[in-house]
């Protein structure tokens, strides 16, 4: 088990806090790729793949449906191949999520952004890095003990905020992993990965701290590593979050070996 300094050390905490160079700024809008972005919005139009999550309840209904069957076989070629919202046309890679699919952790961030969407991976470059070092913290490490997917399997033009319409679209592929992985506790990185997740317009200092539930399993909100890249002195409240998460696994395990039945949420 790793000691506080350890795990300090690990999040960069120590020895002394260091100002560094703001990294993974947000990306400008540009004109030029907006119009871009315009321009291959009509050629997907025309090869069929929507702007807007389908407006059939019936085929979003059967594709849901499909999509709780898919077993891991099938799953990241399905991501692949989906074309249900306009993230499909702007992509390089899919992302459908990676590590142990039968992991008691899992960190769900917003999307992926430029480094993943070349590398079909999330969570990699900078931001990745911090967050191994996160995992690290926790004694874990990415494929072991631990899944990490986004809401959204594709990456957002421009770095842009996912809609909440492609959050929805996307929502089954993300409600299938959950389901197949079954983790005992879910860490949500970022604001706008927890507002997607828990359905509330909140910030995230308001999440922070407190025991949240998806699908039943406990949730638990810290900041996304690209944010704390630019914000270092929250990392201290980083470690806060992830000590709190692990109690919280630590007493689900206790609870359900006691009892034999999932802990109680101290948030309900
Ligand atoms: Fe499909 Fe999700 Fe990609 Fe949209 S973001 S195209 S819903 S996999």
């Amino acid at each position: 088990m790793a000691t506080r300094d350890d795990v300090l050390q690990e999040l960069g905490l120590t020895p002394v806090w260091r100002k560094r160079t703001p990294v993974l700024p947000p990306l400008p809008v540009r004109p030029a790729a907006a119009n871009a972005v315009a321009g291959e919005a009509a050629s997907a139009a025309s090869a069929g793949i929507v702007d807007e999550p389908s407006t059939s309840h019936a085929a979003d209904d059967d594709r849901a449906a499909r999509i709780a069957r898919l077993e891991w076989a099938d799953f990241a070629a399905d991501v692949d191949a989906c074309t249900a919202c306009g993230l499909a046309r702007t992509r390089n890679r899919s992302v459908p999520g990676v590590g142990d699919r039968h992991a008691d952790w899992m960190f769900i961030g917003e999307a992926p952004g430029a480094d993943e969407d070349a590398r079909g991976e999330p969570f990699v470059g900078q931001a990745g890095r911090l967050l191994d070092s996160m995992l690290a913290a926790l004694g874990i490490a990415r494929g072991s003990h631990v899944y990490i997917a986004n809401v959204l399997k594709c990456r957002p033009p421009n770095n842009r905020s996912p809609e909440p319409a492609e959050a929805e679209a996307c929502r089954p592929y993300l409600d299938r992993q959950i389901s197949l992985i079954a983790p005992r506790l879910v860490v949500a990185l970022g604001r706008s990965a927890a507002t997607a997740l828990l359905g509330v317009d909140a910030t995230i200092a308001s999440l922070r701290g407190r025991v949240h539930r998806y699908r039943s399993v406990p949730l638990i909100v810290t900041y996304h590593p690209a944010y704390l890249l630019r914000n270092l002195p929250d990392k201290a409240k980083a470690w806060e979050d992830l000590i709190l998460a692990r109690r919280i696994l630590r007493d689900s395990g206790q609870a359900a070996d006691a009892t034999g039945a999932p802990a109680t949420d101290p948030s309900e």
